[in-house]
């Protein structure tokens, strides 16, 4: 097989597109995934390429909240009590990362990354074809309480400093966007410059596609066969060993399997997300992603029809599935939105890959020469992708990178 120079692991959006800025690079990379491209995790999401999003989820932070969670009567929220005594570390982690200042530490940080993630998409779909899965009509948060909306304050004052425009408008507003909503809701916050798609899977396969043409190869194999070849890195594949002397793992949630065997410990945690598609009722259309603030869901217009998607379910990564937040979540929903019936049976299942501290990790494996990462990008691997493809290009072929990669380095868990 031909010179190689850099082999990436997982062909999720993350690594799909890691594979096509690195090609455009002009290197020579090898995507290597042992099940079909853009399937897993990159599959199921909402679709919401979050350009605009500001603040980091946060550890409930009153007791009527966390009881809420606790009792199993929250919506947005599940967990498997079996499963506590293995997340209660992360989860004490990802309390201290929710501390104001800590909130806005991340704010901060993560806010160039996300500031470039919609136009390093645009430009893939433009050069793959794919524009017609972009819809830019923003998506919308609803708000059923006036403490709720209140609430909100700092992430307004924080979208004006960082020049995001956003409408806050009642639910008479909200339904001139929508008119198929009905008015449970008292507040709304539109963000029109957040864009969503309609397919995830075909935006990835066709980023896919691209990198083809740019002469990248694409192959099935087990990431966990990696191991040092010479002074590089050689993975076992269906067509024969791959070399390179160098390798980006780009795993999604299944990025510790491999790590932890070599002794690189990181904190990633799971939350474990679900979707179900329902029929479209003609006299209802819904045209962008809409949130339910308070009841922790999402629904929003898809190929298959209407998505509906759940927050965290706390719980191990491959523990069977419990898919209980669609019976909490569905009187609210019903309240809400006229939604037709079940498009298909299936309930799908993924696992957001999350540090404690919102913030992915993008650089240097520590300790493994020739080793990069690109994990951990929890609520926003969909958005983020291209550009912590474009990220690590420059970081991988020694220009200035667009911003200062010291925040989203893995030795930020290690010191
Ligand atoms: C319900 C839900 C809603 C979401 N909504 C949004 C949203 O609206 N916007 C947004 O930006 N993000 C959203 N996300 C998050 C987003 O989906 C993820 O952050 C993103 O898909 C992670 O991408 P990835 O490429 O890192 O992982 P993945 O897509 O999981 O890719 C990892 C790849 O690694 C492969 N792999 C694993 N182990 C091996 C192995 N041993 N050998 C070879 N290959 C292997 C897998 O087959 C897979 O293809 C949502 C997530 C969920 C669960």
């Amino acid at each position: 097989m031909a010179r190689t120079d850099v082999i990436v692991l997982g062909a999720g959006i993350v690594g799909t597109s890691i594979a096509l800025q690195l090609a455009k690079r002009n290197m020579a990379v090898a995507l290597v995934d042992r099940a079909g491209l853009g399937e897993q995790t990159s599959y199921g999401n909402s679709g919401v390429l979050e350009g605009s999003t500001i603040l980091p989820p946060a550890f409930p932070s009153s007791l009527s909240a966390l009881m809420r969670v606790a009792l199993k009567q929250a919506s947005d929220a599940n967990y498997h009590m079996s499963f506590l005594p293995w997340a209660a570390p992360w989860l004490m982690k990802f309390r201290a990362a929710s501390r104001p200042a800590a909130i806005m530490e991340t704010a901060r940080i993560n806010r160039p990354l996300f500031a470039r993630a919609i136009a390093e998409h645009e430009a893939l779909m433009l050069e793959s074809g794919a524009t017609q899965y972009l819809r830019r009509n923003g998506w919308i948060k609803l708000y059923r309480s006036d403490a709720a909306f209140a609430a909100l304050r700092k992430e307004l004052d924080l979208a004006r400093e960082f020049g995001i425009v956003v409408e806050t408008m009642d639910a008479d507003g909200a339904r001139k966007l929508e008119p198929s909503l009905s008015s449970v809701f008292r507040h709304a916050a539109y963000w029109p410059a957040a864009v969503s798609l309609s397919d995830p899977l075909a935006v990835t396969r066709a980023y896919a596609a691209r990198f083809s043409t740019l002469g990248g190869i694409t192959l099935k194999g087990d990431a966990l066969s990696l191991h040092r070849s010479g002074s590089g890195w050689r993975v076992e594949t269906a067509e024969g060993p791959i070399d390179a002397p160098e390798v980006v793992v780009a795993l999604g949630p299944w990025a510790p399997d491999l790590l932890e065997p070599l002794g690189l410990k990181l904190p990633m945690g799971f939350k474990r997300g679900y979707h179900r598609h329902f029929k479209t009722e003609e006299s209802a259309p819904l045209t962008r992603p809409v949130v339910d603030v308070y009841y922790g869901y999402l629904i929003t217009p898809m190929r298959q029809g209407i998505r509906v998607t759940t927050g965290a379910e706390f719980a191990a990564r491959d523990a069977a599935p419990t898919p209980v937040q669609f019976d909490r979540l569905r009187p609210h929903l019903d309240a809400l939105y006229r939604i037709g019936s079940r498009a298909e049976d299936r309930t799908w299942l993924g696992a957001r890959p999350c540090f404690p501290d919102s913030r992915p990790v993008i650089g240097r494996a520590p300790g493994q020469k020739g080793m990069w990462l690109a994990i951990g990008h929890a609520h926003w691997g969909l958005t983020l992708g291209p550009v912590t493809g474009r990220l690590l290009g420059e970081m991988m072929s020694g220009e200035t990178p667009f911003l200062d990669p010291k925040g989203f380095a893995a030795e930020r868990f290690l010191a």
